[in-house]
């Protein structure tokens, strides 16, 4: 999908160690594992620490478990599964990417794993966003220009320019991501942002109504127990609600706030794979 070299590969590295970890952890830090959907040819390159990637499936959080990292970055549905079935004795940093995690799910595996995630943010298109020590998403503008296409309630869509980059040139290109500015009192001049919180293709709309997915996952959050899944599909005559049966009713009626009339179906566990979203727009 996109061309690396060595050198960009070893950048690369570099650039996630030193924006993850503080200098006295990064000599402690030996186990290191990567779960995350992309090719792995941009994480080969780690020197003396044991890297290994694991790919995404349903044995994922076994394997990760097995391996025990000190350092593990995995989408949102390997650590809920993680934090519902195993323990990482050796766990000290902990980061999650690619999907959404919301408040109730973050609290439920920083209170099982005993660490807590925070979010990173990485695409096909390189490293966009790193976590400071406060947890906050920081943007990577020293080495990306990232400049914002307005959306309502001050949301933004990033364009990103990447300045570090030769191999392949990564200018000005738009992303799907919809990103929301935010304070952080670390002191970062980086401009802080909250966790993406999904696609532009994920945002509803109904004739002049728009729903933003946080929204939806912010009322949702609080009903359901963290590890029980749900998917909320928004579509031009309603809401389609995936979920267990014993959760339905509840959730059915957080939804009814929206206006539109809800329909529920059985969850199946393919709805969320390769990629968990709750919350999702179908035409
Ligand atoms: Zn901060």
């Amino acid at each position: 999908m996109f061309i690396t070299s060595p050198t960009e590969r070893a950048l690369y590295t570099g650039q996630i160690m030193a924006k993850l970890l503080k200098p006295s952890a990064l000599l402690r830090v030996r186990k290191v594992a990567l779960c995350l959907r992309a090719s792995d040819e941009l994480y080969r390159s780690a020197g003396r620490l044991d890297m290994r990637f694991f790919p995404l499936g349903p044995d994922s959080a076994a394997a990760i478990a097995e391996f025990n990292p000190d350092l593990l970055i995995a989408p949102s549905q390997v650590l809920l599964a993680l934090a519902s079935a195993h323990k990482l004795p050796d766990l000290k940093h902990l980061y999650y990417g690619a999907e959404t995690l919301n408040d109730t799910e973050r609290a439920f595996i920083g209170d099982r794993l005993g660490v807590r995630p925070d979010p990173i943010y990485q695409a096909t298109e390189g490293f966009l966003g790193a976590p400071c020590r406060l947890g906050t998403l920081h943007l990577n503008e020293d080495a990306l220009i990232i400049e914002r296409d307005p959306l309502p309630g001050g949301r933004f869509r990033p364009i990103v320019t990447d300045l570090l980059r030769r191999t392949q040139a990564i200018v000005r290109l738009r992303l799907d991501d919809v990103l929301e500015p935010t304070t952080c009192l670390c002191g970062s001049a980086r401009a802080a942002v909250r966790p993406v919180e999904g696609r532009i293709q994920d945002i509803w709309r109904w004739s002049d109504q728009q729903v933003f997915p946080r929204d939806v996952e912010n009322r949702m959050a609080p009903l359901i127990p963290a590890d029980h899944p749900w998917v909320a599909t928004g579509h031009p005559k309603g809401v389609r609600l995936a979920c267990r049966k014993a959760d339905a009713s509840r959730l059915a009626e957080a939804l009814s706030v929206f206006g539109q009339p809800v329909e529920h179906v059985e969850y199946r566990a393919d709805m969320d794979f390769p990629k968990r979203r709750h919350v999702r727009w179908l035409v």
